[in-house]
């Protein structure tokens, strides 16, 4: 799937909840504003999957989000839910205050593409070295995120609503022991003053073809949990008369 129909498929689905363009000709729809943004969408996506950062150690994903959302004149809060950050626009118009949610964080996977950006990154995850690589296209949703904050700031007085932009890290789980995600953001207050009426989550997929976008209301994808199995040796072996053991 091409990332500039990623890009305009977020801005068109995200944008169109808070934002009407019909009562003023002069002002862009969303498909003039996504096309303003395409070649930096593009560019920061390629700059991220170059640089991806386990969950919980997205600290230069972090930085590159804050400085982007600084620059556009939000005030930004970082550091929640360690690498976490957030800020709300607020629009012309009061209520509703609606969610913008994208994931930040790669895997523990050795990328071997031959492509100009293709990440050479390495870490530890549970002890060992490994490649990290942004396998789960976290990199375009932030991108695609940073792209439609630099749009709705343009527009911003014709916004019906505020819009909170949620960069969330360690969607992949937490490295063990530590706490992480969409759960330590909640429990860390960030609804604490104030709750989105909706929240939007994105995820790029290549089962769809090009310019074709799902929705769902609550969840629209498998999750992993985990489990411990303790395996335990009995007193008295019964493959012991066997010789298995
Ligand atoms: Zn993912």
């Amino acid at each position: 799937m091409r990332l500039t129909s990623l890009a305009f498929i977020f801005a068109s689905v995200f944008a169109s909840s808070v934002y009407s363009s019909s009562t003023v000709a002069s002002v862009p729809n969303a498909a003039e504003l996504t096309a303003q943004v395409e070649s930096k969408v593009i560019a920061w996506r390629r700059d991220l999957h170059q640089h991806p950062e386990l969950s919980n150690r997205e600290f230069r994903t972090s930085k590159v989000i804050e400085k982007h959302l600084k620059s556009l004149g939000l005030e930004v809060q970082t550091g929640i839910a360690h690498t976490g950050v957030v800020a709300i626009l607020k629009g012309g118009k009061p209520e509703p205050l609606i969610g913008l949610r994208a994931d930040m964080d790669a895997l523990p996977v050795t990328e071997v593409v031959d492509l100009p950006f293709a990440s050479k990154a390495t870490d530890t995850y549970r002890g060992q070295k490994v490649g990290v690589m942004h396998a789960c296209g976290h990199d375009t949703h932030v991108a695609m995120l940073m792209g439609v904050a630099e749009n709705l700031v343009k527009v911003k007085d014709r916004l019906a609503g505020d819009v909170m932009f949620i960069f969330q890290p360690a969607e992949e789980g937490a490295p063990e022991g530590e706490q992480g995600g969409a759960e330590l953001m909640l429990k860390q207050g960030l609804f604490a003053k104030r709750k989105p009426e909706q929240v939007f989550g994105m995820h790029v997929t290549s089962s769809m073809p090009t310019g074709v976008i799902g929705l769902r209301s609550g969840s629209a994808m498998a999750s992993e949990d985990s489990f411990t199995i303790k395996v335990m040796e009995p007193t008295n072996s019964w493959l012991a008369p066997l010789g298995w053991c």
